[in-house]
């Protein structure tokens, strides 16, 4: 479905500049240095309280990540930092994530609702409409499984492969969604049911899918010889898909990411977000998973690497009213302070 709406005009500016809103704190203009309790008054005008208050260790992690020195002041280069995160957390470019919200997922050889865990790929199909046509996004991007016939993650391909001695299923007694591993390359790596053939009707985008203007599109799996559940990387994190260009073009800092399936594709593409730096956002109601046990351990993981788990309204929240998240404040000051730096 193509997109048909203009987005509201609540796209808009929505309020002044970060200069603007820094200029209201007297301290900043004096010496160029901040100490922990003008932080914390900065703060406190950035987060809600209630988040402050759920959340107040974060604020005294960001001052001391931001504290190279450890003296309780931030200047000159340590100023700086806090300025760039400033700036971001003030006015954050975001994009949305949409995850193989394909045929194959939803009602074709893959269909989640064949799964155990029996949840319909259907059920995220509207909310994702809701946050494309309402959500200012500064970019939409959809990523698309999209495999040759001869894929390494087909089950029905087992025989094109030898599979490595030490490989604990044979290939005499494995069966559908069994992990084996393979002698060369040597990958572990689930069997699926053949699934999104590139070009294929299992490969496209759900029908009922709005695809925005202005979005980009991600293909990943193309290779034969290597799965690719992440919409960043392959499954060996060697080849990248053009997803970090498109991000990278835009200034994206937030990663707002939903889709099929919660536990799999959605999962390895927040872990490789957060592993990148980016402030990054699950958006619960907009997925769905293959496995609930492993779909509830896929939370836990992305909570604990420091990503948000969250709902559709509070991205609109987020994205359209200038709510801030102090746990994707958190992240972005973590990439901002490491090694890698922030993408
Ligand atoms: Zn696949």
């Amino acid at each position: 479905m193509e997109s048909s709406s203009s987005k509201s005009s609540i796209c808009g500016d929505k309020d002044g500049t970060v200069g603007e809103f820094l200029a209201q704190f007297d301290f900043l203009e004096l010496n160029g240095s901040l100490n922990y309790e003008n932080f914390c008054s900065i703060c406190d005008k950035l987060f809600t309280p209630g988040e402050i208050e759920q959340h107040k260790w974060r604020i005294c992690e960001i001052f001391r990540l931001f504290d190279a020195d450890k003296d309780g002041l931030l200047k000159e280069k340590e100023y700086k930092i806090f300025c760039a995160w400033a700036r971001v957390i003030y006015k954050p470019v975001s994009a949305l994530l949409i995850v193989d919200v394909q045929n194959d997922f939803i009602d074709g050889s893959l269909s989640l609702r064949e799964c155990e865990y029996k949840q319909d790929g259907t059920d995220v199909v509207e909310p994702i409409n809701c946050l494309v046509e309402n959500g200012c996004f500064d970019k939409i991007i959809y990523s698309l499984d999209w495999h040759p016939e001869n894929h390494i993650s087909f089950y029905e391909n087992l025989h094109l492969r030898e599979l490595h001695p030490e490989s604990k299923v044979t290939k005499e007694n494995a069966k559908l969604f069994d992990k084996v591993m393979f002698a060369d390359p040597c990958v572990e790596q689930i069997l699926w049911p053949k699934h999104c053939v590139m070009n294929s009707w299992g490969a496209a985008l759900h029908k009922d899918l709005i695809v925005a203007l202005d979005s980009e599109q991600v293909r990943k799996g193309q290779n034969p010889e290597i799965d690719a559940y992440s919409v960043f990387f392959d499954n060996n994190s060697k080849a990248k898909t053009e997803l970090q260009n498109i991000l990278r073009k835009s200034a994206v800092t937030h990663v707002y990411v939903c889709g099929l399936a919660y536990d799999v594709c959605v999962k390895a593409t927040c872990m490789d977000g957060l592993r990148l730096g980016y402030a990054l956002a699950v958006i619960d109601d907009c997925c769905r998973g293959v496995d609930a046990n492993n779909t509830e351990d896929t939370k836990k993981l992305i909570d604990e690497n420091g990503g948000l788990i969250t709902n559709s309204d509070d991205v609109l929240a987020f994205v359209n009213y200038g709510k801030r998240s102090l746990i994707m404040a958190h992240q972005y000051a973590k990439g901002l302070t490491s090694n890698a730096g922030v993408p």
